[in-house]
């Protein structure tokens, strides 16, 4: 027998009291652990409180339910949803990157992983009242189904703190990772497990992972975990003004602290829990050093070993910054990196026939086009030599992000659901069906 506790809660809830500018009427910290003090309940209850605390931090108003003391079997809970959800996001992929990538690697005739999955679909990405979204606006309406403002992390368009599908997977007892090739606390990831009003924040996001208990955190950006002037792993110095130092913290918190590609490929996954591993100062340095796809591997068979689920988001972040810079070599080649990442997690739900397996993007970035006609402009690329031997050419249209539709693709349980044209914002209801078992 296996009590539930949704002590994150109270956490997320103390931390959106530190972080959201107007959060003056939110539940108290003292109400919530007086109700997650005592509180087993089973997957239905727990559903019910979730989401009345979803609107009453929606409403500013307490709406917490006092649950019944249920005792529930580990076997229920397991039942009540899927045993596992892996989001992809390629950041900034559009069907442009998706297209060049595959006609490198597989010619014209071929398929990445990415497009071998039972389902697709098209997403619209606008931010609230701006149609050219940003990262941070983005991965927020899949982490919490609401449209958000440009630039805003784990808030919505009031700046109210909401919910995000991680933190409901926490109040489950699920273990929960992310893992990017950018800083970890930028701005898709953050949008998972923090809530600041501006992603730039990047010291603050850093903080809010230790409290939100993300079990599994890999990516760059070791700066924004250590103190001024204080050297880690790698040769610049922390930035952090508080003094604090978050590395030190998370090992007093049970994470193991890792920061080089050895130590992660012989970690001891069955005895480490928690994992931190920041493998850059900033952004992680071409080539990945572990992979996209190490860091997915390990992730996974980290959080797997959780009975009740886990909830894994991996970022392919520099398809975006390749976009900005307008470099097809930088965009394709990190696409595939990211299509091989992807391609481990749809072996292991085949395997595990009960996970869900979302890839998806926040928005397209550059304007990105393959064609085959040389125009000799600034704006083209190429030729670039496919697998099959053809010559291609990539244009842009832009340095910035687009407004364009992106593709997303699905298998496993729940991923009819995403059959058709939506809001990035319906993921969310998708892994928050899966989650619930609904
Ligand atoms: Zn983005």
């Amino acid at each position: 027998m296996k009590a539930v506790s949704i002590l994150p809660l109270a956490f997320s809830l103390l931390l959106w009291g530190c972080s959201a500018p107007p959060a003056t009427q939110l539940p108290s910290v003292t109400e919530m652990e007086a109700v997650s003090n005592e509180l087993t309940a089973t997957a239905t209850e727990l559903a019910s409180l979730v989401e009345s605390v979803r609107t009453a931090t929606e409403t500013l108003e307490v709406q917490v339910p006092t649950p019944t003391t249920t005792v529930v079997e580990d076997d229920e809970v397991v039942q009540a949803g899927v045993n596992g959800i892996i989001l992809f996001i390629g950041d900034g992929m559009g069907v442009g990157q998706r297209t060049a990538a595959r006609w490198l690697a597989a010619g014209q005739d071929g398929l990445l992983a990415m497009d071998q999955m039972e389902v697709a679909g098209l997403a619209q990405t606008a931010a609230y009242q701006r149609p050219v979204t940003d990262s941070a606006a983005g991965a927020t309406a899949m982490s919490s189904g609401v449209q958000t403002r440009y630039g805003v992390v784990g808030l919505d368009k009031d700046y109210e703190p909401v919910i995000t599908i991680l933190e409901q997977a926490e109040a489950l007892g699920w273990s929960t990772g992310l893992v990017t090739t950018v800083q970890m606390a930028h701005a898709t990831p953050a949008s998972f497990a923090a809530h600041v009003a501006d992603r730039a924040n990047m010291l603050e996001i850093a903080r809010q992972y230790l409290v939100a208990d993300v079990d599994v955190l890999m990516g760059g950006g070791e700066d924004e975990f250590l103190p001024g002037g204080e050297r880690g792993c790698y040769p610049e110095p922390g930035e952090r003004g508080d003094g604090s130092n978050l590395v030190a913290q998370a090992q007093e918190l049970g994470y193991r602290y890792i920061c080089t590609a050895e130590e992660l490929s012989s970690l001891d996954v069955a005895n480490t829990p928690k994992l931190l591993g920041l493998f850059g100062d900033e952004e992680m340095v071409r080539p990945f050093s572990p992979s996209l796809t190490e860091m997915t591997i390990k992730a996974v068979e980290i959080l797997s070993q959780n009975p009740n689920g886990f909830f894994l988001m991996v970022e392919g972040g520099q398809i975006d910054w390749a976009g900005h810079a307008n470099d097809a070599a930088w965009a394709m080649e990190t696409t595939l990196g990211f299509d091989s990442a992807v391609a481990y997690g749809q072996a292991y739900a085949a395997i595990d026939g009960n996970v869900l397996v979302i890839v998806a993007a926040d928005h397209e970035t550059g304007g990105m086009s393959v064609g085959l006609t040389p125009d000799g402009t600034f704006r083209q690329e190429g030729p670039f030599t496919g697998a099959d031997g053809q010559e291609f050419y990539v244009d842009w249209q832009t340095g910035s992000h687009t407004a364009v539709d992106i593709p997303i693709n699905a298998q496993g349980p729940y991923a009819n659901m995403l059959e058709g044209t939506y809001h990035l914002a319906h993921i969310y209801e998708v892994m928050y069906a899966a989650l619930m078992g609904k």
